[in-house]
C-alpha cells in the first residue's frame, strides 16, 4: 500500500520535473521581456515630458517676443513725447520710463535666449531617448519572438505532460497531494519526492541515518527527510562505478592466497 503510494508520488515528481525543465529552457526570457516592456514605457513617458517642456519653452519665447514688441512700442511713444516736454521733470520722467522699457527688453531677450538653449539642450536627450526606445524595441521584438518560438516548440510536450500530470494526481490521496504541492512550492529545485543517494537526502544532501534508510527500504510508512521534510521514496544503490574500486583493494591483498590454490 505504501509502496504503491510512493510509486505514484515518484511518477508525479518525474512528470513535474520534466515540466520544470521545459520551463527552465525559457529561463529568464519571460522576465526579460517584462523588464524591456517596462523600460520602453519609461522612455515613452520621458519623451512625453520632453514634449511638454518643449511646448512650455516655445510658449515663453512667444510671450517674451510679445513683451519686446510692447516695450518697443512704448519707447517709440516716449520718443515722440520727449519732443514735446515742457520742463526738465517731465523729460527725466520720460527718460526713466524709456530706460525701464529698455531693461524690460533686455530681460526678455535673455529669457528667450535661455528658452532656446533649453530646447537645444533637450534635443540631444530627446534624440538619445528616441534611439534607446528604438533599440530596446528591437530587443523586445527579438526576445518576444524567441519566447514565442520556444512556447510553440514545447507546447505539444507541455500539453501532454499536463494531461499526464492530471492523471497521475488523481491516483494520489488528497492529503498526500497537498503535502507534495506544498513541498514543491517551497523547494527551489522543485523536488518534493527524492531518493536517498550515497547515504544523503537527494533534495537537501543531508545525511540520512542508516536506521532511517532501512525504514525507507521497508516501505511500511512514508518517511520524510528530517532536515528538509521531502518525501524519501527509496534508497538508491551506490553508483556501480565505485563498486569495483572498493573490491579491487581487498582482492590485491588476497592475491597470494589465490596463487597458493
Ligand atoms: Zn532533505
Amino acid at each position: 500500500m505504501v509502496a504503491e503510494k510512493l510509486e505514484q508520488l515518484t511518477k508525479l515528481q518525474t512528470i513535474d520535473s520534466k515540466i520544470d525543465s521545459i520551463k527552465k529552457v525559457r529561463g529568464a526570457l519571460p522576465e526579460e521581456v517584462g523588464d524591456l516592456e517596462d523600460e520602453i514605457v519609461g522612455y515613452e513617458t520621458r519623451l512625453q515630458k520632453f514634449e511638454e517642456e518643449n511646448t512650455a519653452n516655445e510658449q515663453e519665447i512667444t510671450d517674451k517676443k510679445a513683451t519686446i514688441k510692447t516695450s518697443e512700442g512704448l519707447i517709440k511713444k516716449y520718443e515722440e513725447q520727449k519732443m514735446n516736454v515742457r520742463n526738465n521733470r517731465e523729460y527725466d520722467a520720460i527718460t526713466k520710463e524709456m530706460e525701464l522699457q529698455t531693461l524690460e527688453i533686455q530681460v526678455a531677450e535673455k529669457r528667450i535666449k535661455e528658452a532656446y538653449q533649453r530646447i537645444e539642450d533637450k534635443k540631444l536627450e530627446v534624440d538619445t531617448t528616441k534611439t534607446k526606445t528604438k533599440e530596446r524595441g528591437a530587443d523586445l521584438k527579438a526576445k518576444k519572438d524567441e519566447l514565442n518560438s520556444l512556447l510553440t516548440e514545447s507546447e505539444a510536450d507541455e500539453t501532454k505532460l499536463e494531461k499526464e500530470r492530471k492523471r497521475a494526481s488523481k491516483t494520489i490521496e488528497e492529503r498526500l497531494l497537498l503535502a507534495y504541492n506544498k513541498l514543491r512550492a517551497n523547494a527551489r529545485n522543485g523536488l518534493a519526492v527524492v531518493n536517498v543517494k550515497r547515504g544523503a537526502c537527494g533534495g537537501c544532501f543531508n545525511v540520512v541515518p542508516p536506521q532511517r534508510q532501512a525504514d525507507i527500504k521497508e516501505q511500511k510508512k512514508i518517511i520524510v527527510c528530517e532536515h528538509c521534510g521531502r518525501i524519501l521514496a527509496g534508497v538508491e544503490l551506490e553508483p556501480i562505478v565505485e563498486k569495483p574500486k572498493a573490491k579491487r583493494t581487498p582482492r590485491k591483498k588476497a592475491a597470494p592466497k589465490a596463487t597458493a590454490k
